[in-house]
């Protein structure tokens, strides 16, 4: 049997050697993410900010809305700031964490002059506009905590059960628990590094999926009551509307549970959840192979992964609803978009 390398790919080796030059040679970091930054987003930024640390530098973490609830187990989540009144410039550089455009750190974003501070863009999203002054973007990892621990992995620092257990649960929830296709060999190699650190895979997987609260089960429950289908059973959608969290008593943060029972569907090749946030309409895909699930979301502006992408749509529930499904059925009759 031919023997595993655990190479760095060559790409990847320039943007990794630059970007640990300009770490050494500035100060003064802010780490962020997307806003609502889910395990990669928040993993990411929180292993990253740790490595900035250990290599001697001043750095803190600040992402729109926060650490979700879900994820305040992970180390140094305590410490994050949720708006901008956590900010302390003047900084040297931000570094933007899984977000594929600057508008998507929201408020965070806004409070900062673009113009004025240096951006180092480091995300694996295909759709990333390259908004960044230094931009490394890879979508052949599986998420961005695993760039991250490529990073840390070149920089030389004593690695730690901190930067791992984040970079860990960054891997883990971007890829389904290692069962989406963006896992790879090397995914599985990094994991198994950050095991020898010290991440134990039962208790991340204890603390990401096995604390639901019964409102969450209640929640999919209703959810699966009110699921609807396209005549041919290749698209499935959900809506949390407000009168489902009233029944439910539960307003769900994390909705990738949802969106895996309905791709668990014999038949489905396209699973989309709505709801509605900050006054707009949130739109999530789930698609098959060759159903581009980019080319669908960014006609609303949005973005993401082949397989799973996102929008904020205008307009009211009923409407956004209408439109993206017939979008969908029409991506589908023209042979899907391919990717
Ligand atoms: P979600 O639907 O929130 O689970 O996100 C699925 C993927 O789409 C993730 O990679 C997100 O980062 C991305 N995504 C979600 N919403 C947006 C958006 N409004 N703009 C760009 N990318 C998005």
């Amino acid at each position: 049997m031919r023997a595993l390398t655990h190479t760095i790919r060559p790409t990847s080796k320039r943007m990794v050697g630059k970007i640990l030059e300009f770490i050494r040679r500035h100060d003064r970091f802010l780490c962020s993410g997307h806003i609502r930054s889910d395990g990669d987003a928040l993993g990411a930024q929180l292993a990253l900010n740790f490595l900035l640390r250990k290599m001697g530098k001043r750095s803190h973490v600040v992402c729109d809305h926060g650490a979700m609830e879900e994820l305040r187990f992970l180390p140094g989540a305590d410490k994050v700031g949720a708006d901008p009144s956590a900010l302390r410039p003047p900084y040297t550089a931000v570094f933007t964490c899984d977000s594929g455009s600057w508008q998507r750190l929201e408020r965070i974003s806004a409070a900062l002059d673009r113009e004025a501070i240096t951006v180092v863009n480091i995300d694996h999203h295909a759709s990333n506009e390259r908004f960044g002054d230094i931009n490394w973007i890879d979508s052949s990892y599986s998420s961005t905590g695993e760039m991250i621990w490529t990073l840390a992995k070149a920089s030389g620092v004593k690695l730690d059960r901190a930067i791992a257990m984040n970079c860990y649960t960054a891997i883990v929830t971007d890829t389904g628990r290692f069962s989406f296709s963006n896992t790879t060999i090397e995914t599985h190699l990094n994991a198994a590094e950050c095991m020898r650190v010290g991440v134990r895979p039962a208790d991340v997987t204890r603390l990401l999926f096995r604390q639901k609260s019964p409102g969450h089960w209640k929640m999919a429950a209703c959810l699966i009551r009110d699921m609807k289908m396209s005549e041919d059973g290749r698209v499935a959608w959900i809506s949390i509307t407000p009168a489902l969290v009233r029944e439910a008593g539960f307003e769900p943060a994390e909705t990738q549970d949802f969106m895996d029972i309905l791709k668990s569907i014999k038949g489905v090749d396209v699973a989309i959840l709505f709801r509605p946030q900050d006054g707009r309409v949130k739109v999530s895909w789930r698609t098959d192979p060759g159903i581009d699930g980019i080319a669908l979301a960014s006609q609303w502006g949005g973005g993401g992964h082949p397989r799973a992408s996102g929008a904020s749509i205008e307009g009211s529930m009923e409407d956004v609803e209408r439109l993206v499904i017939q979008q969908t059925l029409d991506l589908l009759r023209d042979g899907g978009g391919a990717a």
